[in-house]
């Protein structure tokens, strides 16, 4: 009856070895002759096997779960999102616009009065500066120039009306 009283039965090791088809020589021998051996090989085989479903549903649960999270996600997102881009996506545009009328505003300023801007010139100087260059003959290049001159010089002097007299117009 005792038949295996003398031998060793196969451990753990020898166990998975003998499912991953990698037993030694003698575990396999023993477990071909030994039904508990046999027995054990086989509820590790049903336990490798419930596992392997087991991960398999993790692995596809997951995915599943993480499809619901993206679109779960996603239809909270483009609400803040497209507020964000409508709100920062003009920001560069105006940094840009900016830095342009600085540079419209800067650059001739310190190219006419590179020492010491004469920032205060009276209006009446200004005025009769402009009275000079309109009576100077202009190449006909510049005469889109004059014509502005001569705009803002009627501008000027109706406001010097408005100022002095009433409104007369
Ligand atoms: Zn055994």
């Amino acid at each position: 009856m005792e038949k295996h009283g003398k031998t060793q039965h196969c451990s753990e090791d020898a166990i998975t070895a003998y499912l991953a088809g990698m037993a030694e020589r003698e575990d396999a021998n023993h477990v071909a002759a030994c039904l508990d051996c046999y027995a054990r090989v086989e509820r590790a085989r049903i336990e490798m096997e419930h596992l392997h479903a087991v991960a398999e549903a993790l692995a596809s649960r997951p995915e599943h779960f993480w499809n619901r999270q993206r679109v779960a996600i996603m239809d909270r997102i483009p609400y803040p999102r497209q507020g964000l881009g409508r709100r920062w996506l003009w920001a560069p545009g105006a940094a840009l616009a900016f830095a342009v009328v600085l540079l419209v505003l800067m650059w001739p300023a310190q190219v006419r009065t590179p020492v010491s801007p004469k920032q205060e010139i009276a209006d009446d100087v200004l005025l009769s500066e402009i009275q000079s260059d309109l009576e100077r003959p202009v190449p006909r290049a510049l005469e889109p120039a004059t014509l502005l001159v001569r705009a803002r010089n009627d501008m000027a002097q109706s406001s010097k009306r408005h100022t002095s007299g009433g409104v007369q117009e």
